[in-house]
């Protein structure tokens, strides 16, 4: 029988022996705590590597239930769940894979007046949703807030990715800088456009990894739009500059 350090040693034994991790680093990735809106295709992708990896508390909001459709993408969802609670199934599975970690749900649509009381106790958010009024919402509380927010979205084969830290600095954008025009009546979501499967749960792979490489304080580039175009395999960052003329963040 392992007491708890052996089994943190031993479970955690394939990070800790990187030198850039440590038990130092892994120390840091336990005391950590992500919220997660929009428990999706990339919800639900970044939410098994980051519970695999040993992030101490996720907190899932999200207020859909599961459909059919939702299968070819949503991993970890299955027929059986057809029916239930996103975040709750999500909840449930999580747990599965990593008894250690806590996890609370909020079967909740965000809006400007929730928003704050499920952001409030983490230091990162995933914006996993699908849609424009979801994000600018989530990219103007992050930015009130001083929460680094990772943000991913989805079309056909292509990934865009970025981690915004506009907060810290006169430098860093925000979401709202790079789509300055914007609107939250341009609702087109994945759903409407078509997404293959591997190509969601690529997303949530490199939102969980820009997470995990910031509470490591590996590289992050607060200023690099990470595009992705999954059928030739190419990566492209265009570098961008905070608009000093944005709403949200000067
Ligand atoms: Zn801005």
């Amino acid at each position: 029988m392992r007491n708890p350090e052996e089994y943190f040693l031993e479970k955690y034994s394939r990070q800790i022996i990187m030198e850039q991790v440590g038990v130092e680093g892994q120390k840091k990735i336990n005391n950590s705590s992500i919220c997660i809106i929009g428990c999706g295709g990339l919800g639900t992708s970044a939410a098994q590597y980051l519970s695999m990896s040993g992030i101490g508390k996720l907190i899932f909001i999200d207020h859909d239930s599961i459909v059919l459709s939702n299968l070819n993408r949503q991993t970890l969802f299955t027929e059986k769940d057809i029916g239930k609670s996103k975040c709750e199934v999500l909840t449930k599975k999580i747990k599965n894979i990593n008894k250690s970690i806590t996890v609370n749900y909020y079967q909740k649509k965000i809006n400007e007046n929730n928003i704050d009381q499920y952001i409030e106790n983490c230091s990162i958010v995933l914006d996993c949703t699908d849609n424009f009024e979801s994000r600018l919402l989530i990219n103007k509380f992050c930015h009130n807030k001083k929460k680094i927010l990772v943000s991913a979205a989805l079309q056909n084969f292509d990934i865009q990715a970025f981690i915004f830290s506009s907060w810290s600095n006169n430098k860093n954008p925000c979401y709202k800088c790079i789509f300055p025009d914007l609107t939250t009546t341009e609702n087109q979501s994945c759903d409407e456009m078509g997404i293959i499967a591997s190509v969601a749960g690529l997303g949530g792979i490199i939102q969980a990894n820009l997470a995990l490489n910031y509470i490591l304080k590996l590289h992050n580039n607060f200023k690099e739009l990470i595009l992705l175009d999954s059928v030739r395999l190419d990566i492209k960052k265009i570098k961008i500059e905070k608009n000093k003329n944005c709403k949200v963040c000067c």
